[in-house]
C-alpha cells in the first residue's frame, strides 16, 4: 500500500496513543505486541495498585518462584522508552473511561477478574468460612488484604474446588514453616502460618477425577510434600463410561487420573499433615453456630447431558465434613467497569476478538465501541495459566492495530493526545502515580532484602510504604 492509500492518522507524524488499563500479564502482552508491531507508538499502562505485574505478584504462589520469572519479559517493555507504567491511578478514582477515550486513540481493558464466586449455600457467611481469593491475597502481600485473618487454630481445613488454585491453597496450608520460609511470601502470612495448627486438608470435588480442572504437574506435587501424606479413595476414582471417554480425549485429563490412581495405592507414612483428595461431593451446608465447625456435603451422580457435559446430579445421600477453616475456591468473576458494557451472566466484558461490542445499556447491543478493547480474564473469563494471555493479548493489540490502520480511531481534539495532557489531568485530580523508576527501585530494594534473608524477595506490603516512599511521578 502507498503512503497516499494509508488514512491520515496512520500517517501522521503523531504516534498511536494506548491506555492499557491494568498492567498484570495480559496487560504487559498487549502492550508488548503494540511495542513490537510498530515503532511509533506510545503506551501508558495504568494500574490501581503501586506494583505492576498483577497476579504474577499477588496470585502465583510464592513458592512457584520459576512461574514468576516471567516479569522479565514484562520489564523489557517497562524499559522501553515508548512506556510509561502509571502505578497507584485509579480507574473510577483518579481517571474515567471517558477522560481515557478522548487522551489516546485507544484504550484496552486488562483488569483480569477480581471477585471470587459465591456458592450461596447457608452457612457460608459464618466465621472461618473464607474464599481462597482473599486468602492468596493475604499470603502474597496484596495491599489490600495484609490485616485479614484466618483461624489458623483449625485442625481440620476444608478446601472446597478441584482447581490449580484449591490445589495452591492447600499446598500453602500443608507446607511448613521451613519450606514456606525460603519463598517471597509475606512476612505477616509467614509468621502466622508458623502456629498453623492444620492435621488435616481435604480438597472437595462436585463432580469426578476426570472433570478436576487443575493440571498435572500441580496435582503431583500434592503428592511429594514433605510434611503431608496425600489419602485419595479408589472408589472415588471410578469412572463412568462417559467420564473415562473424556479421559481418554485428552492428554491432562488421562495424566490427571493415573496420578490420582497412583496416590489411592499410596499408604500414610506418618507426616504430620494429611492432604485428602475427595470427589463426588457437593457442599451443600456449611454449619455451626457462630464459626464454621463442619461442611455438610452430598454424594453425587455423573451424569452427561446432551451437549457432552458431565454434570453433578445429587443422589440424596449426605454426609458431614469436620473444618473449624473453610476456603471456597471455585472460581473467580469479572466485575462491572463505569461507563462500559457488561456482561452479567458471564462476568466479562462483551466483545469480539477483543474489540469491546455494546451491551444494549452501553452501546448498541453487539456494535463495536469505537477505541475500546480488552484482553486477559475480564475478555475471556477466569481461565487458562498465564501464558495463554499471550495469544489473547496479541489477538486484541492486533485488532487495534487494524482499526487504527483503517481510520477508525481517528480523534478531532489532538490536542487531548500530548503527552501532558493526561499527566495535567491526573495532577488536577491529585493523583500521585507511581512510574518504572519508582517500581524498579523498590524492586531493587524487596530483592536485596530477599538476599540477606536467603529468599526470592521481602515484600513490602502496606499501602503506606509502598505510597508514601517511593518518588516518582511520569516527568
Ligand atoms: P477453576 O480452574 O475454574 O476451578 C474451579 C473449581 O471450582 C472447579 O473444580 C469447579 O468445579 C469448582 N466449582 C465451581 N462452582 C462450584 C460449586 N458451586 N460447588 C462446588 N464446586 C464448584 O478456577 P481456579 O482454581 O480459581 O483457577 C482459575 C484459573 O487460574 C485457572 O485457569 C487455573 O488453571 C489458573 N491457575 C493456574 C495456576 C498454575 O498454573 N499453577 C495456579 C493458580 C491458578 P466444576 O468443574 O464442576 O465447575
Amino acid at each position: 500500500m502507498s503512503s497516499e492509500q494509508l488514512p491520515a492518522e496512520a500517517t501522521s507524524s503523531k504516534p498511536l496513543r494506548v491506555a492499557v488499563v491494568g498492567a498484570g500479564p495480559a496487560g504487559f502482552y498487549a502492550t508488548e505486541a503494540l511495542l513490537k508491531a510498530r515503532e511509533d507508538v506510545s503506551v501508558d499502562l495504568f494500574d490501581r495498585l503501586p506494583t505492576p505485574y498483577g497476579l504474577v505478584r499477588f496470585g502465583v504462589a510464592p513458592d512457584h518462584q520459576k512461574i514468576k520469572s516471567v516479569t522479565r519479559l514484562y520489564e523489557r517493555a517497562l524499559n522501553d522508552s515508548r512506556t510509561r507504567l502509571f502505578g497507584n491511578v485509579e480507574l473510577g478514582r483518579d481517571v474515567t473511561h471517558d477522560d481515557l477515550q478522548r487522551h489516546y486513540h485507544a484504550v484496552l481493558y486488562a483488569v483480569g477478574s477480581a471477585n471470587d464466586r459465591r456458592l450461596g449455600l447457608p452457612g457460608e457467611d459464618l466465621a472461618g468460612s473464607h474464599s481462597a481469593t482473599e486468602f492468596v491475597a493475604w499470603y502474597n502481600g496484596h495491599p489490600d488484604y495484609c490485616d485479614a485473618t484466618f483461624p489458623l487454630d483449625a485442625t481440620d481445613v476444608v478446601v472446597i474446588g478441584m482447581g490449580n488454585v484449591a490445589i495452591d491453597v492447600t499446598r500453602i496450608l500443608a507446607k511448613g514453616h521451613q519450606e514456606l520460609a525460603v519463598t517471597d511470601m509475606a512476612d505477616h502470612a509467614l509468621e502466622e502460618l508458623k502456629g498453623s495448627a492444620a492435621l488435616r486438608i481435604t480438597m472437595i470435588g462436585r463432580r469426578g477425577p476426570a472433570e478436576a480442572k487443575f493440571t498435572t504437574k500441580e496435582l503431583r506435587e500434592l503428592g511429594e510434600l514433605l510434611n503431608a501424606d496425600i489419602e485419595v479413595a479408589a472408589e472415588e476414582l471410578e469412572l463412568t463410561p462417559e467420564s473415562a471417554a473424556a479421559a481418554a480425549a485428552d492428554a491432562t485429563t488421562a495424566k490427571n487420573v493415573e496420578v490420582l490412581n497412583a496416590f489411592a495405592q499410596q499408604q500414610p507414612s506418618g507426616k504430620p499433615r494429611t492432604v485428602a483428595l475427595r470427589f463426588l461431593l457437593s457442599p451443600v451446608e456449611l454449619l455451626g453456630s457462630d464459626r464454621v465447625t463442619a461442611v455438610k456435603v452430598e454424594r453425587n451422580e455423573l451424569v452427561a447431558t446432551d451437549d457432552g457435559y458431565i454434570r453433578a446430579v445429587g443422589s440424596g445421600e449426605f454426609e458431614t465434613i469436620p473444618a473449624q477453616l473453610v476456603f471456597r475456591s471455585v472460581g473467580y468473576r469479572g466485575s462491572a467497569l463505569g461507563g462500559l458494557p457488561f456482561d452479567e451472566r458471564r462476568g466479562v466484558i462483551p466483545n469480539v476478538d477483543g474489540r469491546v461490542v455494546g451491551d444494549g445499556v452501553v452501546g448498541e447491543q453487539g456494535q463495536p465501541l469505537a477505541g475500546t478493547y480488552v484482553a486477559g480474564w475480564i475478555k475471556r473469563g477466569p481461565s487458562g495459566v498465564i501464558g495463554t494471555n499471550k495469544a489473547d493479548a496479541m489477538q486484541s493489540a492486533t485488532a487495534l492495530l487494524e482499526d487504527f490502520d483503517a481510520g477508525r480511531l481517528a480523534k478531532s481534539d489532538r490536542s487531548a493526545l500530548e503527552l501532558p495532557a493526561i499527566d495535567e489531568l491526573l495532577a488536577s485530580r491529585g493523583a500521585r502515580p507511581l512510574n518504572a523508576e519508582a517500581w524498579f527501585a523498590l524492586d531493587q530494594e524487596e530483592l536485596a532484602a530477599g538476599v540477606a534473608q536467603g529468599r526470592p524477595r521481602v515484600k513490602r506490603v502496606r499501602w503506606a510504604e509502598l505510597v508514601d516512599e517511593p518518588s516518582g511521578g511520569n516527568d
